[in-house]
């Protein structure tokens, strides 16, 4: 075997020689670039040899390894000529199974007819494209292996023994171009060559020895190429305690910086407070009385206040928000000098015009100046002409109003954090729905461009969020953020009246949906993301899906109303624009799939429809549900599901009975696992992390330790590669 000389940054193209474009595209697709990001692409599951089945017993879905004798191997091109491929089927005792490999004409050439093999993979059915013969049970893209060789050759001993029977196959997440058996035999191929022994820890070894844990080379090795299934177990949690562990470092970091920063201190005048709060046409709930008080004992303080408020959608959060902007224009210290300045960011450009709008109509009594800014325009209230309206400005304008501190509360997208945008003194964030903000982005924002280095104040920060956070994900990203919820709801809201609706009953929901839509209200319809292995295919159907359920409304249910679509794959300007169009009413009924943005606030719609409603989470239903209801309109959720089993029914029966979104959330993380509780992604976590947040004693262990680390050595200096490490991943974080 030749020896090469790799590094975990060596590229993937020098592993292997027959690395093609399409492997390329894959590659990239997967953003796979190192033998780093390779070690570090775990299979999403293994192809176990006690799923071993007969041929004849397969079900779609099922998780399968074949043994069986190759027929019938054709190799093609397909799809108009353009993948080449391999087709075979594999016949066993029982009968046959298709497969199907794309990309991989060679497998063609290595396994030729009556090769005897081990192929697993999961059973996909085809499309019924009408086509005779097309329709039926294959595997696509299984692994395969010569069923006398299934073992891989190994000179250390350290791979699977070579009994059969307790030897799993690795599956990896694979898209077009690359496939897990590529995968697969890349990573191999790095293995053979000795690389992992050269591989250091960055963990030190008293932690890992504490919590058992095998070290990084061990656990590689567990986790691609695995003896029994306790030892991927151990992998997956060193993997995950790695992960934990490193965020915790970074948050810890963070928090002992913002500690050592200055923030304004806010000494407010309790009676001005009240005043404000009267002044509004509702009585504020306990829960947000109670929100408003220990934020305001924070902010008191010098140091940098990190705060999350959690409450339902609908909660009145904004309301809390308002408060304290008003309490820190007010505050009574520094009087004489320019005011303190608040930024309100939201995550998209519809939200950030409807809180400058509520804003106004909450401060529009004051003589307080807000300001909008997005990327497509800026405006301020008041207007000149019309002191109780407000007018669009150029940018320029808003940037000097806020840099020499006469606009005292901006409200904004993301644009709030470009270089150019400077304040006279910044002393609060809001943040709504954007769980990531560090101590980075609040220096970015605070910083004034004038540089005179006059204000080293770094602003308070509060977080809002309407999703349930259980305790040990909040732990992970927020480190130890002081988290607020607000548990009430407002009084005089109309309770949703939510029903699960079997399909037999359909047409008489839409009867009743289509008094409401005469009456002019308006509907939501979401369609699930179907769970697919291929994420590209999965996405395809999704579009399909949303695009197919409107066209059926259109045509046949709903002819004389309009519909309109909105889905991920859309750009973000025609995602606004759609919401946009809905909020003015300019259609009636909008399908759309359950990545829409959250928090918009459309009060006149009154029904929302989920179909398939047994595939989501409790809580990302009642998030769902969460976008009507929002004034003292009646409205409706109808929970679609063809799915009759009991515990369906009475899992979704928790949705009429559960009493907030805390509760449904921390049901669903113990039913169902946290990963499909929520998107790790938005929070910049692996489902393998998210899994593991389950598990609340590995969290804590993760923050103790990391704790302990940084405590005895805040610079690392006894721990050089974790310093390394932890910078590495701190910057791939922020992009
Ligand atoms: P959230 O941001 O928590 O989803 P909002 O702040 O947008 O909720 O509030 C939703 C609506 O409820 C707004 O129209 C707001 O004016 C109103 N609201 C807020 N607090 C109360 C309250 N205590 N009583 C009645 N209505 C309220
Ligand atoms: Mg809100």
């Amino acid at each position: 075997m030749k020896e090469k000389l790799y590094t975990l940054q060596t590229p993937i193209y020098e592993i292997g020689n027959r690395i093609t474009d399409d492997h390329k595209e894959g590659l990239k697709h997967l953003r796979l670039t190192t033998i780093q990001d390779l070690l570090y692409h775990f299979p999403t599951r293994y192809a176990d040899m006690r799923e071993v089945a007969g041929a004849s017993t397969l079900q779609v879905g099922q998780a399968v390894t074949i043994y069986g004798v190759m027929e019938k191997v054709s190799v093609r091109r397909s799809f108009k000529g353009h993948i080449p491929m391999t087709e075979s089927v594999v016949a066993d005792n029982s009968g046959t199974v298709r497969c199907v490999w794309f990309n991989q004409a060679y497998i063609g050439k290595m396994y030729p007819n009556g090769t005897k093999v081990k192929v697993a993979g999961i059973i996909h059915e085809d499309q019924p494209v009408g086509k005779a013969g097309k329709k039926g049970f294959f595997l696509s893209n299984p692994t395969i292996e010569r069923a006398t060789s299934t073992i891989p050759e190994s000179q250390s001993g350290l791979f699977a023994p070579t009994t059969e029977t307790e030897f799993l196959t690795p599956v990896y997440r694979e898209t077009k171009g690359v496939s897990s058996l590529y995968l697969y035999s890349l990573i191999k191929k790095v293995v053979q060559t000795g690389f992992l022994e050269s591989i250091k820890d960055p963990i030190p070894p008293h932690i890992l020895e504490k919590l058992h844990l095998p070290v990084l080379k061990d656990a590689l090795l567990y986790i691609h190429f695995p003896k029994n299934e306790n030892l991927t177990i151990a992998a997956r949690k060193r993997f995950a305690f790695e992960e934990i562990f490193f965020l915790q470092l970074k948050q810890y970091q963070e928090k002992v910086e913002a500690k050592h920063s200055l923030a304004y201190p806010i000494s407010f005048d309790k009676k001005t407070i009240q005043a404000f709060i009267k002044s509004f046409p509702f009585k504020p709930t306990s829960a947000q009385l109670q929100a408003i008080d220990s934020i305001l004992k924070d902010i008191a303080r010098k140091e940098p206040m990190s705060r999350l408020l959690e409450g339902d959608v609908g909660s009145g959060k904004t309301f809390v928000a308002a408060v304290i902007a008003y309490a820190i224009i007010h505050t009574i210290q520094n009087k004489g000098t320019q005011p303190l300045q608040i930024a309100y960011m939201a995550p998209t450009e519809i939200l950030a015009k409807q809180h400058f709008e509520s804003f106004i109509s909450y401060f529009k009594h004051t003589n307080i100046e807000i300001g909008l800014l997005t990327s497509s325009g800026c405006a301020k209230f008041p207007s000149k002409s019309d002191p109780s309206s407000y007018t669009s400005v150029s940018r320029a304008q808003l940037l000097t109003w806020l840099q020499d501190g006469r606009v005292s509360i901006v409200i904004g997208t993301h644009a709030l954090i470009q270089k150019q945008v400077a304040f006279s003194r910044l002393a609060l964030v809001i943040i709504d729905e954007q769980h990531r903000f560090g101590v980075k982005q609040r220096k970015a924002l605070a910083q004034s461009k004038k540089g005179t280095g006059k204000n080293k104040e770094l602003p308070h920060l509060l977080s809002m969020t309407a999703t349930p956070i259980p305790r040990t994900l909040a732990l992970t990203i927020f480190g130890d953020l002081d988290i607020t919820v607000i548990d009430t709801m407002p009084k005089e809201r109309k309770k949703i009246i939510t029903e699960i609706i079997p399909n037999s009953k359909r047409k008489e929901i839409y009867e009743s949906i289509r008094k409401e839509l005469q009456s002019g209200k308006q509907v939501y319809v979401i369609c699930p993301r179907i769970d697919e292995q291929d994420e590209e295919e999965a996405q395809k159907r999704m579009l399909k899906s949303v695009k197919e359920e409107a066209k059926h409304l259109a045509e046949d249910i709903f002819p004389e109303f309009i519909v309109d679509i909105i889905h991920s794959k859309m750009k973000k300007e025609e995602k606004e624009e759609v919401m946009q169009d809905f909020l003015d009413k300019k259609s009636d009924i909008l399908v759309a799939t359950s990545v829409i943005e959250v928090g918009i606030n459309v009060p006149n719609a009154t029904v929302i429809i989920i179909e398939h409603a047994d595939r989501f989470g409790l809580a990302q239903l009642h998030q769902l549900r969460g976008r009507v209801g929002r004034r003292e309109y009646q409205s409706y959720c109808y929970l679609f599901t063809e799915s009759k089993g009991e515990m369906t029914t009475k899992r979704l029966q928790a949705l009429v009975t559960a009493k907030n979104g805390f509760e449904l959330a921390e049901q669903d993380m113990m039913a169902r696992g946290i990963g499909t509780l929520m998107d790790g992604k938005q929070w910049g976590i692996s489902d393998l992390a998210m899994e593991a947040i389950k598990n609340p004693k590995l969290v804590e262990i993760a923050r103790d330790e990391s704790r302990e680390v940084l405590d005895t050595d805040p610079l690392l200096t006894k721990y050089p590669l974790l310093k390394e490490t932890l910078e590495k991943r701190a910057k791939v974080h922020m992009e």
